[in-house]
C-alpha cells in the first residue's frame, strides 16, 4: 500500500548528478524494441514494481523514474499507469500518468477485472482488490451515488452502499482513510 504520497522524483535527475543517475537507472533496464516491454533488472517491491534508489537514503518506483526521465515530472500525484500490465515494465510507451480512477477504468476495458457473477456472497472479501477500494472511497469524496459508482466495479450498488457506511469491508477502507459519516453510526451498530 502506497497510498498518494509519491515521492518526487525530477529533483533527482537534474544536472550532472542527476545525468549519472539516469544512466545508472537505464543501465537496469531490459531496453528493447518500442513495442515490446521493458524490464526492470533489479529488485521488486511486494506490488511487483521495479525499486531504484535514487540515491543511497531514497527508493523510488522504478516505472515512475522512467516515466519521469521520459515525460517530465507532471506526474506527481498521480499515478504511472501502465498498458501493457506489467508492473516491471519500464518502457515510457506502455506508461502515462492518471488517476486512480483511470486505472480502474483500464483494468474493466483489459477484463482483468473479475467478473460480478464470480461473486459474492460466498466469498465476499475476494471481490474487490486495493485498487478499486481506492478507486470507491474517492468516488465517495467526489459525492458519486452508490449505483453510480457500481458501473465501474465488479460489485453490486448495494455492496458499495454497505462499504459506504462501514459496514462491509470496514478494516480495508479505514486503512485508506475512509471514515464512515457519524449519522451512519446507528446502522453500523444494527
Ligand atoms: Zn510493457
Amino acid at each position: 500500500m502506497t497510498g498518494k504520497a509519491y515521492i518526487q522524483i525530477a529533483p533527482y535527475l537534474q544536472g550532472a548528478l542527476g545525468r549519472a543517475v539516469i544512466e545508472r537507472f537505464w543501465s537496469k533496464v531490459d531496453i528493447r524494441s518500442k513495442d515490446e516491454c521493458w524490464d526492470w533488472k533489479a529488485s521488486l517491491d511486494t506490488s511487483g514494481y521495479g525499486r531504484f534508489k535514487l540515491n543511497p537514503y531514497v527508493t523510488g518506483r522504478a516505472h515512475r523514474v522512467a516515466l519521469t526521465i521520459f515525460g517530465g515530472d507532471v506526474g506527481h500525484g498521480l499515478d504511472a499507469l501502465h498498458s501493457c500490465d506489467r508492473p516491471k515494465c519500464c518502457n515510457p510507451h506502455h506508461l502515462r500518468w492518471g488517476t486512480v480512477m483511470d486505472n480502474v477504468r483500464d483494468k474493466i476495458e483489459r477484463g482483468r477485472v473479475r467478473s460480478a457473477d464470480m461473486s459474492g456472497t460466498k466469498n465476499p472479501r475476494a471481490m474487490l482488490d486495493e485498487d478499486e477500494l481506492r478507486f470507491i472511497i474517492d468516488c465517495f469524496r467526489k459525492g458519486w451515488t452508490n449505483k453510480r459508482i457500481a458501473e465501474f466495479v465488479p460489485v453490486g450498488h448495494s455492496l458499495i452502499s454497505r462499504i459506504r457506511v462501514g459496514i462491509a469491508w470496514a478494516k480495508e477502507t479505514q486503512a485508506l482513510g475512509w471514515e464512515p459519516k457519524p449519522q451512519f453510526e446507528r446502522r453500523r451498530a444494527a
